[in-house]
């Protein structure tokens, strides 16, 4: 075991030796697989002093995704930084149900992300889904930079629009009524006060606005019910990412909106992660 895990280890760090192997074959420009290979190959000063920095990074809490700059999400590679969330494995639930409901789809097909973020959902569904069409909306413009730096590096930038604001306020009633086929989003969805009882890792490095959904945690989702009905196709679909408990009131309140609920997706731990709502005919 070398000191960089050692050190990891102590400090509670789960995945210690991937860790350690993460930022060492960052410091050394080369995969991780690679270190094997290699063996025990001294480092020389400048390494081990980016190495060390790095190390100590980590041990203060940062999280490695942003140490090394990277994500993988849905096999794609995505830059990371203080500015957008991590996108998180369950996310992927997300948007593997989307490109199963609409892979089949031969038109053009119109997709909204609510609060893109580092535009993980965004730039898989441009990439998985040939035929479709993205406006990716964020509130904050560095997030939204972010987004369209990582539709770059996927060579989907062509497919996306990126607009600054307040979930639909950017979107003009006379371009997108009922424009959508599919609207998504992975809102924040942590009520206010439970941001304190985070871990380090989340609750100092990643940026507020992508966690807090108010109070009880359902902000957002009681915005997206309000404001998706006019921008959505009449035999389109919502799909959301849920907090742990939420998948009853988050229901609840698109019930009350006049849509129904078309599915609810578990996760890996059997919790409901996924909501998906249509509009109820006839209203
Ligand atoms: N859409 C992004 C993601 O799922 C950002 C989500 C957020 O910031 N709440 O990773």
């Amino acid at each position: 075991m070398n000191a960089g895990q050692k050190l990891l280890q102590k400090k509670g760090v789960e995945s210690a030796r991937l860790e350690s192997e993460m930022l060492m074959s960052h410091v050394l420009g080369c995969q991780r697989h690679q270190l094997y290979i290699m063996g025990n190959r001294p480092l020389d000063l400048k390494q081990t002093e980016a190495y060390e920095a790095l190390l100590h990074r980590r041990l203060q809490g940062e999280p490695i995704q942003y140490i090394i700059g990277v994500r993988e999400f849905m096999g794609l590679n995505f830059h990371v930084d203080k500015r957008v969330l991590i996108p998180r494995w369950e996310t992927e639930l997300l948007v593997e149900y989307v490109i199963n409901r609409v892979k089949d789809y031969s038109g053009p097909l119109h997709i909204l992300d609510l609060g893109t973020g580092s535009g993980a959902i965004a730039v898989s569904l441009a990439s998985y889904l040939s035929q479709a069409w993205i406006t990716a909306v964020d509130i904050k413009e560095d997030a939204l930079q972010a987004a369209a730096d990582n539709a770059k590096l996927n060579k989907v930038e062509n497919r996306i629009e990126f607009l600054k604001g307040d979930f639909f306020t950017p979107l003009e009633l006379s371009l997108y009524s009922e424009y959508f086929d599919v609207i998504v989003s992975n809102p924040p969805y942590i009520p206010t006060k439970e941001i304190e009882k985070l871990m380090t890792e989340v609750k100092d490095y990643e940026p507020i606005t992508a966690l807090d959904g108010g109070a009880d945690g359902l902000d957002c989702y009681r915005r997206i019910a309000a404001g998706a009905w006019q921008y959505l196709k009449e035999n389109g679909f919502i799909a959301l990412e849920i907090g742990y408990d939420q998948s009853k009131p988050v229901q609840e309140i698109f019930l009350s909106k006049a849509y129904h609920v078309a599915e609810v997706r578990k996760d890996l731990s059997g919790i409901d992660r996924i909501a998906v709502f249509c509009k109820r005919q006839g209203v």
